[in-house]
């Protein structure tokens, strides 16, 4: 197994973050004798100030020769004033669209070991276990004409049934893997767009009759996932959404930082944690690594195959929260004992290698 990966660590906690993930990559590499090559590239806030563009030449040609592309977090308060094609997160979108990935995929699974950091009740939260499947290339963040004239803004929401069915698929495909239900997330009382997405998802489900599928207008269903997580298995939802729901889908597991992505479907796949840049915590070797290296998991899974390492990847630390190991923002009232994003990495490295060591046994048996 050979791959080259490109890596765009990006601002704030980004870098750190990735270290980690790319560390757990190292590992799994170790393990099995894989070849994985690591190309470092700048994105956004960094990258607009080394060379004026937040996604330069390089860093794009390099990611779209590559197999698979781990990024951190873009996004930086000093670019806060500038227009938003000018700011580091233009870089993303930018990315985002080269790589043509129009399924983002972004588990929430709610763990029982740090369950008491969430400010929802442990019998509500505990046990969710939601896969939100988010249309990313379409609706408002790419809709044209938008822009600002003089004391009027504009932006267009646009979807067509091709865009819709495409990412309807990867939903219905997943729910079939997973427990067979989808609920669709739309705004059908007021919006064109949503109308045509609920159609569209009605027809798509005519050919999977053994998914269950559901619609809820994106009020409820922003309330819905607080109230009752556990009722969704499979949440599919427009491109915001879905970044909307997932930010809130990130209080039900604890943590912002344990939230991880995966943009499936197109040339190359592109994988990054849910979270931003963070900058209220950079630097400080307090940032959760778990949101990048559970997508380094689903870069395993979804560009290599690797399902045995990937499932390895998320046992581990599902392992490591179990044993009480926390970084700073799920320690509140989970007990446990607090370490830095470096040993937290270093302990999930620890995991994998004893969980792998645990299957060669057991297989020698
Ligand atoms: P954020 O996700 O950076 O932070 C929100 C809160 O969650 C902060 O309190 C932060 O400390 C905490 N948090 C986030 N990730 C964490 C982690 N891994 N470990 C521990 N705590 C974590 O969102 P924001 O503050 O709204 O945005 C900051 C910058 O990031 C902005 O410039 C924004 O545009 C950008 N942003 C980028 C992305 C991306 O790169 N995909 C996503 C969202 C926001």
């Amino acid at each position: 197994m050979r791959a080259r990966i490109t890596i765009l660590p990006g601002d704030g906690i980004g870098p750190e973050v990735t270290a980690e993930a790319v560390r757990v990559l190292q590992t799994v590499a170790a393990i099995h004798g894989y070849r994985f090559e690591f190309e470092e590239h700048a994105i956004g806030g960094v990258a607009i100030k080394s060379s004026g563009s937040p996604l330069p030449r390089t860093t794009l040609d390099a990611a779209l020769a590559s197999d698979a592309v781990l990024l951190g977090a873009v996004g930086s308060p000093e670019f806060d004033r500038v227009p938003p094609n000018q700011r580091p997160e233009a870089g993303l979108l930018l990315l985002r669209s080269a790589l043509g990935g129009y399924a983002n995929l972004r588990p929430a699974i709610a763990y029982s070991s740090i369950a008491a950091c969430s400010p929802v009740r442990t019998e509500v939260a505990c046990g969710a276990d939601i896969l939100i499947v988010r249309e990313l290339l379409g609706g408002l963040y790419f809709g044209e004409p938008r822009g600002i004239d003089s004391d009027v803004a504009t932006n267009t929401m646009r979807y067509s049934v091709e865009e819709i069915e495409r990412v309807a698929r990867v939903a219905f495909e997943a729910a079939r893997k997973r427990r067979g239900k989808v609920t669709s997330v739309d705004k059908a009382n007021v919006l064109e767009t949503s109308q045509l997405w609920r159609q569209t998802v009605i027809r798509v489900s005519q050919d999977y009759p053994d998914v269950t599928l559901e619609h809820l207008y994106v009020d409820a269903c922003a309330m819905h996932l607080i109230a009752n997580p556990r009722r969704f298995d499979v949440l599919l939802t427009e491109n915001l959404f879905g970044d909307i729901l997932s930010d809130e889908a990130a209080v039900i597991t604890g943590s912002l930082g344990m939230l991880a992505s995966a943009s499936i479907g197109g040339e190359v796949g592109l994988y990054e944690p849910v979270h931003g840049s963070a900058p209220d915590i950079v630097g400080q070797n307090a940032a959760n690594p778990c949101g990048a290296i559970a997508s380094v998991a689903m870069m395993l899974r979804y560009s290599f195959g690797l399902e045995q390492d990937a499932s390895d990847i998320e046992l581990a630390i599902q392992d490591v929260l179990e044993a009480g190991y926390r970084t700073p923002d799920i320690a509140e009232g989970t007990g446990g004992y607090v370490v830095t994003t470096s040993e937290f990495g270093e302990l999930i490295c620890q995991a994998v290698t004893e969980i792998a060591d645990m299957r060669h046994a057991y297989h020698a048996v």
